[in-house]
């Protein structure tokens, strides 16, 4: 059976602005202009800093500039998981100290509830349905690293997080070859769009200028250089994620790295009867290359994974445009997942970047003798963590600009962490698709060998990437 129903989209930025619309384009920016800060980037990084700025500082002049229009990057096309994980925060617990990394992990615990309530609060229906995160292992060596992760989770003090036996994992979702599960009620559903788009209208109306179809070719301190003239401030703040290799003398910063998403059409009552997934929690499973999916508000199943995972180059984007191959490989995910939806059809594929720096750790930085700052480096867990970020950068500003002192957000340990830059191709290029064909076979060979030992083809794949 052919994956794609005939009329199915492929592209057009994602699957969310095709339910929800793609936006009205706000005016580019006309000519030379100052500002107090200059944003670049209209992602859920760059609105949320612009949101906590001007509500903190309503007398400060704030200028975004976003290259398409504001939610066009990941920020609209991401899986929806809202959910409290962080990348780095293991490697923080050695750099920087358990008591840090622990006070890391509460923080993005409070954050989930933050975009909520903030959410809310400002009138941003964003489909939100908090069932907390469940991961399932459908190997035997998948629910070993699950038990290995679930107890790793409660020594940061998850205390409120549940293993479940096949038996109990059912009863939530029928997965096929199911052995167990994990829960964390940290986590919520959300529809990326509506929060992106409703934010940056939020945002406009506290009076910060948006600039969109405006792409920033050069930051330098002080100077955000586009092709309809340059805004300068004291702070320029690159909120730029996957596409930051596309800024002069940033090419090896940041790896865009490629997800990409498929959307089924809406399931039948006796279709999601046989499922089960009543509770709307972010699935999971712990393959090498996992998966991740949502149950939509509006009955369907938004499922992710990586496709072809980076392109020579750092090239990024074709407003979201999957390999047919991408495409076959989600659906079969979701056919071994759910064998019952063998002949639903997918109506929608996309794909997306992120950007991953070379240890894997996201970070916040306010270079105090530039003006400089930047957040991101969030791997696959940024719907959450950029609002972390951007309420930790507008306290970097505010002490910088003798405004405020050091708060509890400035103290945490992803603040002013640098690391060295990628290779140079063709080596990039190499070890990307080595470390995910790597991940790949040893996903196979553990779905063919039940044994319990977790493939060491992965972990040496791990350690080679400076993901472990
Ligand atoms: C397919 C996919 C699924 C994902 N699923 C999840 C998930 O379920 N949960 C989760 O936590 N995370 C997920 N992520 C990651 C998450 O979406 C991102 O980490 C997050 O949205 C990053 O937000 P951001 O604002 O930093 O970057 P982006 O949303 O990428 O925003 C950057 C913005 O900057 C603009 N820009 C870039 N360069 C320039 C320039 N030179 N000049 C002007 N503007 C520029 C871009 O157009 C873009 O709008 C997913 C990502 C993808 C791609």
């Amino acid at each position: 059976m052919s994956s794609w129903a005939s009329g199915a989209v492929n592209g057009g930025v994602s699957f969310w602005y095709a339910d929800d619309g793609l936006p009205a384009v706000r005016e580019p920016l006309s000519g030379d202009a100052t500002a107090d800060v200059v944003i670049v980037g209209g992602g859920y990084t760059g609105l949320w800093t612009a949101y906590y700025l001007k509500k903190s500082s309503p007398f400060l002049r704030i200028t975004v500039l976003e290259q398409k229009f504001c939610g066009y990057g990941a920020s609209g096309r991401n899986g929806g998981w809202l959910y409290n994980g962080v990348a780095g925060r293991d490697r923080y617990a050695k750099l920087r100290g358990r008591e840090a990394a622990v006070r890391l992990q509460r923080a993005m615990n409070d954050t989930v509830d933050e975009v909520i309530t903030v959410a809310a609060a400002e009138g941003i229906d964003a489909d939100v349905h908090k069932g907390g995160v469940l991961e399932v292992a459908t190997t035997p060596a998948q629910w070993a690293r699950l038990r290995a992760f679930h107890e790793h989770e409660v020594s940061y003090g998850e205390q409120d997080r549940e293993l479940f036996g096949a038996r109990e994992t059912a009863e939530r979702i029928r997965v096929a070859y199911a052995v167990g599960s994990a829960w964390t009620p940290h986590g919520a559903r959300v529809h990326p769009v509506k929060l992106v788009k409703g934010l940056a209208a939020i945002v406009a109306a506290l009076g910060v200028t948006i600039h969109e179809s405006t792409p920033v070719t050069q930051i330098r301190p002080k100077h955000a250089v586009t092709p309809y003239g340059t805004v300068r401030a004291p702070y320029v703040l690159r909120c730029t994620e996957g596409f930051t290799a596309s800024l002069k003398g940033q090419r090896r910063t940041w790896l865009p790295m490629n997800s990409s998403m498929i959307a089924t059409e809406p399931l039948t009552e006796a279709q999601w009867a046989a499922i089960g997934w009543a509770g709307r929690e972010t699935l999971g499973d712990m393959a090498h290359a996992y998966m991740y999916a949502q149950r939509t508000a509006d009955g369907r199943i938004a499922l992710g994974g990586r496709g072809v995972p980076y392109r020579f180059g750092s090239r990024t984007d074709n407003d979201g445009r999957t390999q047919a191959a991408t495409v076959e490989a989600l659906r079969e995910v979701l056919t071994r997942f759910f064998p019952a939806l063998a002949g639903v059809r997918v109506e929608h594929a996309w794909s997306g970047v992120l950007g991953v720096p070379r240890d894997w750790c996201a970070t916040v930085t306010l270079d105090r003798g530039t003006g400089l700052g930047w957040a991101g480096g969030y791997v696959g867990s940024g719907v959450a963590t950029a609002n972390l970020a951007a309420r930790t950068l507008r306290d970097l500003v505010r002490q910088d600009s003798g405004q405020g002192g050091r708060t509890a957000l400035t103290d945490l340990p992803w603040v002013d962490h640098r690391v060295r830059k990628w290779e140079p191709e063709p080596l990039r290029w190499l070890g990307v698709q080595g470390m995910y064909a790597t991940y790949r076979t040893a996903d196979r060979r553990e779905r063919l060998r039940p044994d319990l030992r977790s493939s060491r083809l992965a972990r040496v794949a791990d350690r080679v990437s400076g993901r472990h």
